[in-house]
C-alpha cells in the first residue's frame, strides 16, 4: 500500500530544503544558534534516512544501526535549537533519542526482527518528541502562546509515535505490515516536524520584530528609553496617574556644565557620566518613565501625589548624583545636575505644555547657579508662556519672573 522507499525520499528532500533554509537563516543572523543546530537537525534527519532508504546499496549496518542513530540525532540538534533559543543551557536528555536507539539495536532479538526494530525506532522516536516538548516548555512553568502550541505538537508526535510502538509490538504483524504503520507513523511525525517548522521560524521572526522595536526606542549608549521611545510613553503614564487619582509630573535633568567635564577629561569620561546618571536616575522612578532626550538632557514621567512628592524625587535624584564617585581610573569628576518639574492634573496635561513649563523651570535652575530643583505647580505650569527671548547671542538670559522664581524655590531645598 505505502513504498516506504519513496516516503524516506520524499523526507529526505524537503528534510534538505528545510536545512538550506536555517543555515542560509543562520548565516544572516550568526548569533542565533536555534537555526544552526535546527540546519544541523534536518541534515542529519536527511542523511540518516538517506542511508535507511539505501539498505540495498549500502552495508546492512550503515543502513540500519548507524542510518537509524543519525536520524534520531537528528532530534537531539532540534532540541539544542530550542534550548538555545528560549536561552537555556544543554541538557543530557537532548541525547537520548539516538541513545534509546543505540541501546536496544544490538540484541539480537530486535536485530533480526524488522517489526521489533520498528518498535525500537518509534519508541526512541518517542523519547525524542518528549524532549522537544520539554524544551520547549518553560522550566517556570509561564509559556506564551506560541511555547504552548509548540509543546501540544510535539505532545502529540509523541503520543503517535509511542501509540505506533505499542499497536506493533501487539498486533506482531508480518514486515509488510510493519513497513506500513511505520511509514505511516514517519508521514504523521514528518507532517507535524514542519508544522512546528514553521512556526518556530515565526516565533524567531516576531522576536528580532520585536527586538528591533525595542533598539528604535532605547538609547545605545546609556540603555534607557531614547526621546522617542519617551514621548510614547506619556499617555500611558497619564491614564496611570488619572486611575490612581495622582498629578503628573515632569521631570528635565540637564546635567551641569557638562561641556567642561567632557574639555577637561574627555570624551569618554562624558559618556561614563552619562552612563552614571541614567541608570541611577532610572532606578529613582520605577513607577514612571525615564530616558534621554539628547546629549546630557534627561527626562522623567511620572506620577505623584503632590508638588512635596516630586520635589523629593527629583532632589534624592540630584543629591545621589552629587554623592555618587565617578571614576575616571585616576581622577573622581565633579558632576552636578539641574532639575526643571512642572506638575498637571492628569485630565488637563497636555505633553508639550508639561515638557515646555519644566524646560521653563530647568532653565530657572541653571538661572539659579545650578546643582538645584525648581518646579512649577499646576498654575505655573498652565500659565502661558513668556514671550520674551529667552536667549541672546548664544547665551541664557533669564527672566525676572524666572530668578524670582528660581530663588523662591531653591530657597527651600537643600543644596547636595
Ligand atoms: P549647562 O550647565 O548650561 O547645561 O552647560 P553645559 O556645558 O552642560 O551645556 P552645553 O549645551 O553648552 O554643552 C553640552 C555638551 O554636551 C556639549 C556636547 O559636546 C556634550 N555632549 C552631547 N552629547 C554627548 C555625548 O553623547 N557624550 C559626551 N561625552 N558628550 C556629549
Ligand atoms: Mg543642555
Ligand atoms: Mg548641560
Amino acid at each position: 500500500m505505502f513504498n516506504v522507499t519513496t516516503g524516506l525520499a520524499i523526507w529526505c528532500a524537503e528534510a534538505m530544503t528545510l536545512a538550506l533554509v536555517a543555515f542560509m537563516a543562520w548565516r544572516h543572523d550568526v548569533r542565533n544558534r536555534t537555526y544552526l543546530y535546527w540546519g544541523i537537525g534536518f541534515l542529519l534527519s536527511a542523511a540518516g534516512f538517506a542511508m535507511v532508504a539505501l539498505r540495498d546499496h549500502i552495508p546492512t549496518y550503515l543502513s540500519i544501526e548507524v542510518g537509524n542513530a543519525v536520524a534520531l540525532s537528528g532530534q537531539s540538534a532540534w532540541v539544542a535549537g530550542y534550548l538555545a533559543l528560549y536561552k537555556r543551557k544543554a541538557e543530557w536528555w537532548m541525547l537520548l533519542p539516538p541513545l534509546v536507539w543505540l541501546a536496544g539495536v544490538f540484541l539480537p532479538w530486535v536485530n533480526d526482527d524488522y517489526a521489533n526494530r520498528v518498535v525500537l525506532y518509534n519508541l526512541a522516536s518517542a523519547t525524542g518528541a518528549t524532549a522537544l516538548a520539554m524544551a520547549v516548555t518553560s522550566p517556570n512553568g509561564r509559556g506564551d502562546a506560541a511555547r504552548i502550541k509548540l509543546a501540544a505538537i510535539f505532545v502529540v508526535q509523541s503520543g503517535l509515535c509511542f501509540s505506533m510502538a505499542v499497536a506493533i509490538g501487539l498486533a506482531a504483524p508480518t514486515d509488510l505490515q510493519a513497513a506500513n504503520y511505520a511509514g505511516a507513523a514517519a508521514l504523521g511525525t514528518a507532517f507535524l516536524l514542519t508544522f512546528a517548522c514553521a512556526l518556530t521560524f515565526r516565533v524567531i521572526m516576531e522576536r528580532s520584530e520585536r527586538h528591533l522595536r525595542l533598539l528604535s526606542v532605547t538609547d545605545a549608549l546609556t540603555g534607557v528609553l531614547n526621546r522617542r521611545g519617551l514621548f510614547g510613553q506619556f499617555e500611558s503614564v497619564q491614564t496611570k496617574a488619572f486611575d490612581e487619582k495622582r498629578q503628573i509630573a515632569v521631570l528635565l535633568f540637564d546635567l551641569d556644565n557638562f561641556k567642561r567635564i567632557n574639555d577637561r577629561f574627555g570624551h569618554q569620561a562624558g559618556d561614563a557620566v552619562l552612563t552614571v546618571f541614567a541608570r541611577m536616575a532610572r532606578q529613582y522612578t520605577p513607577a514612571g518613565v525615564f530616558g534621554r532626550m539628547g546629549g546630557e538632557e534627561f527626562a522623567a514621567f511620572t506620577s505623584v501625589v503632590d508638588q512635596t512628592e516630586a520635589e523629593a524625587l527629583a532632589e534624592s535624584i540630584r543629591a545621589e548624583f552629587c554623592r555618587v564617585p565617578i571614576s575616571t581610573g585616576s581622577a573622581i569628576i565633579p558632576a552636578t545636575v539641574s532639575i526643571g518639574v512642572a506638575l498637571a492634573s492628569p485630565i488637563e496635561a497636555n505633553m508639550d505644555k508639561l515638557v515646555s513649563a519644566a524646560d521653563r523651570a530647568l532653565y530657572a535652575a541653571k538661572a539659579a547657579g545650578r546643582n538645584c530643583t525648581v518646579i512649577f505647580g499646576e498654575a505655573e505650569t498652565a500659565a502661558p508662556v513668556p514671550t520674551e527671548p529667552r536667549r541672546n547671542s548664544g547665551e541664557l538670559v533669564p527672566t525676572l519672573d524666572d530668578q524670582i522664581h528660581a530663588l523662591r524655590r531653591v530657597g527651600s531645598l537643600s543644596r547636595g
